[in-house]
């Protein structure tokens, strides 16, 4: 188990491609970091430096307080799990576990061991002596990580683990991960564009964009007190609606919205003429307010129902409880839950936070 220190990490690509961009975090022992984002925003190629596997453009990593920025791959004591788990077709699953503990010259009794309470940890112990094609997906997932916990590892890295199965299987494996974690207290790091993964796993998440880390928090920071609209966009499900609007008499003012503003809102939006305003689908409070709704569909998804409709000439979603029965082609009147909306600055997508 280990600390990391990543010290103003860049990367650029031979042919100049920028693919991070001082990326600068301390993670503690024991914990899991989701870093999250949408392709090509720079995640994998963090992975991959963290790895080896990557040369470091500028910056320092940090693996326990030794500087590893040059140290080669196999030399950093980490394990990485991949989304094509890479198993060898050819052996058992007992021998894939135990291979790498092999090529290290290990003792059989010792490789024995570690294979057998691994795969008892993982619910593999009736699977030793399969092959990886008599597996299911998620049984293939869980040799992957075996592998990894075989060798004890400083860190795990997991690149996407999940991205390969289907849904239903996604979150099984997810709470087993998750278990997982708990059970070895070992430090991870763990890559996906999928914004649920990173809310149901992370200890912190990192939200990245186009090579930069828009935010690192605790799932309840990034989801409730998101720095800027692209973490407001990127982290809950539906994305957040946007409206740009202006300040009036104590109003929010916006096409096709109205909403009076606290002294507090107030005093955040003083000295911005406009300023964009930041609603979470899920955050209506009932249907007997002021802001019109032109209904245009309805997702009913069981516990809750979708709206997608038009405010001004403006897209937008919101979320009611339950199988709505209201019908498409309808005018809605929402009551917006306002001590939960956020304002943006329209000049750089930034939070207005106040002083
Ligand atoms: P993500 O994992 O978030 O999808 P990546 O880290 O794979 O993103 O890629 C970040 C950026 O770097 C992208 O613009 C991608 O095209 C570029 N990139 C990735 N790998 C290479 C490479 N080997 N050579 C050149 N550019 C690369």
């Amino acid at each position: 188990m280990a600390t990391l220190k990543l010290n103003h990490l860049r990367k650029v690509y031979a042919g100049g491609v920028l693919a991070v961009e001082d990326f600068d975090m301390d993670i503690a022992d024991g914990e899991l970091i989701v870093l999250v984002g949408p392709s090509g925003c720079g995640k994998s190629t963090t992975l991959r430096m963290i790895a080896g596997l990557e040369g470091i453009t500028e910056g320092k990593l940090y693996i326990d307080n030794k500087d590893v920025t040059n140290l080669a791959s196999k030399d950093r004591d980490i394990a990485m799990v991949f989304q094509n788990y890479a198993l060898y077709g050819n052996m058992s699953v007992y021998q894939n576990m135990g291979f790498s503990l092999m090529l290290r010259k290990e003792k059989p009794e010792s490789i024995h061991k570690k294979v057998i309470a691994a795969s008892k940890m993982l619910s593999l112990f009736e699977q030793l002596n399969k092959k990886p094609k008599a597996l299911s997906g998620g049984q293939r997932q869980r040799v992957a990580m075996g592998r990894a916990i075989v060798r004890n590892p400083k860190v795990f890295l997991f690149d996407e683990p999940l991205s390969n199965l289907d849904a239903k299987l996604r979150s099984s494996m997810r709470r087993e991960i998750k278990l997982l974690h708990h059970k070895l207290g070992a430090t991870m790091i763990y890559v996906t564009h999928d914004q649920t993964e990173a809310l149901t796993l992370a200890d912190r998440i990192v939200v990245m964009s186009m090579g930069r880390v828009q935010q690192i928090g605790t799932p309840d920071q990034v989801y409730n007190n998101p720095n800027n609209m692209f973490v407001a966009s990127f982290i809950g499900t539906p994305p957040t609606n946007f409206f740009a609007g202006r300040i009036e008499d104590g109003h929010f003012i916006g096409e096709g919205i109205d909403l009076k503003l606290s002294k507090a809102q107030l005093n955040l939006c003083k000295g911005y003429d406009e300023v964009i305003l930041g609603i979470r689908p899920e955050h209506v409070l009932g249907l007997d307010g002021d802001t019109e709704i032109n209904v245009e569909l309805v997702e009913h998804l069981g516990s809750y129902s979708l709206l997608h409709g038009i405010i001004g000439q403006h897209h937008c979603v919101f979320k009611v409880r339950g199988w709505s029965d209201i019908q498409p082609n309808s005018l809605v009147k929402l009551k917006i839950d306002m001590d939960k909306v956020y304002f943006f600055n329209p000049a750089d997508g930034q939070r207005l936070r106040g002083e």
